[in-house]
């Protein structure tokens, strides 16, 4: 259930769409691939699923190479496309029984469909068409469709987008479960979707790789080009001298004697911060060093202010 992804390069025109991409999965982790728009998430994801060929460099699915035995690896990935592409005009169980022959299910078919049918929780629709379910359903139906042949590698390419937060959360739970014994790899713009079901996170940007870890790695990398310290004095202090404190870079209030302080230096500042109060006799009533919101991370990462 391993993925393998090796200086993965594709161009389109003058368009570098992917920049020597190199990662590797390995059995039943839930990835999020994350980047803004434009970034190549999809691009990665077509040619992971071999729907698309790269320039140069290799994808390896279970020990096939994704270029050499397209059919074979193909059996071991399920694969949600950007937008869901369905047959709005096929009823729901009637389409899932048609993918299912495509994959020579056989006399599997009955069984799977209807086990896959529970998964999805689409029991309810399935005499429906397609056209006539709401958005959520019909992501359902294409993560059933994604599902049908047991395949080991899942690539959902934002498999949430559009949906309303309700829905959000049921398509969520449905890809947590399936990730208990799967390979996953999706995309997203939703932060907190990442930071809830992902056991790593990859973020792209202009087609290279800005950062790949858990969740507590990839904050750390980028923790580590800043500290957010929270204090709130009993008192009025005036800005000047915290500024005045070594290694305070910015200084914001944000409520009553309440500051947020950043500073450039991996050394806690919140010793210095302390002794200041002492030395100048203010009463501390916090003192707290603040995580990094992944959505700083990201945007550290893809806007370009690193420094
Ligand atoms: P993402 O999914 O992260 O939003 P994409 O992978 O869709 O990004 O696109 C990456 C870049 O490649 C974009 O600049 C996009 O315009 C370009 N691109 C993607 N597919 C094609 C294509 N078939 N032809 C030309 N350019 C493309
Ligand atoms: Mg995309």
């Amino acid at each position: 259930m391993s993925i393998g992804i090796s200086h993965i390069t594709k161009q389109f025109g003058e368009q570098k769409a992917l920049n020597d991409v190199s990662f590797n999965i390995s059995t039943g982790q839930v990835v999020g691939l994350l980047g803004p728009n434009g970034a190549g998430k999809s691009t990665l994801m077509r040619i992971i699923t071999g729907y698309l060929f790269q320039d140069s460099g290799s994808v390896d699915i279970n020990g096939h190479n994704t270029q050499d035995t397209r059919f074979d690896f193909r059996r071991e990935i399920g694969y949600l496309p950007e937008n869901n592409p369905l047959y709005t005009d096929m009823y729901v169980k009637e389409y899932l029984s048609w993918v299912a022959s495509i994959y020579k299910l056989g006399k599997e078919k009955r069984r799977r469909l209807s086990e896959l049918i529970g998964i999805t929780g689409i029991g309810d629709e399935q005499g429906k068409k397609i056209g006539s379910l709401s958005k959520g359903y019909r992501q359902r139906v294409g993560l059933a469709q994604a599902l049908i042949h047991n395949p080991s590698v899942l690539v959902l390419d934002e498999p949430t987008s559009g949906l309303d937060p309700n829905q959000i959360v049921e398509i969520r739970n449905v890809i947590e479960e399936i990730g208990r014994d799967k390979t996953v790899i999706f995309s997203t713009h939703i932060l907190q979707e990442v930071e809830a079901i992902c056991s790593r996170i990859i973020i792209i940007n202009k087609g290279l790789v800005v950062a790949d870890g858990t969740n507590t790695e990839v904050k750390a990398l980028s923790s580590g080009l800043r500290q957010n310290i929270v204090v709130e004095f009993a008192e009025k202090v005036s800005r000047e001298a915290i500024m005045a404190i070594e290694g305070v870079e910015t200084a914001t209030l944000i409520d009553t004697n309440c500051w947020w302080i950043t500073s450039g230096r991996l050394e806690d500042l919140r010793g210095k911060i302390f002794n200041f109060a002492k030395n100048a006799g203010f009463t501390l009533l916090t003192l707290q060093k603040r995580d990094l919101q992944l959505e700083e991370v990201f945007q550290n990462l893809t806007l370009g202010n690193r420094n």
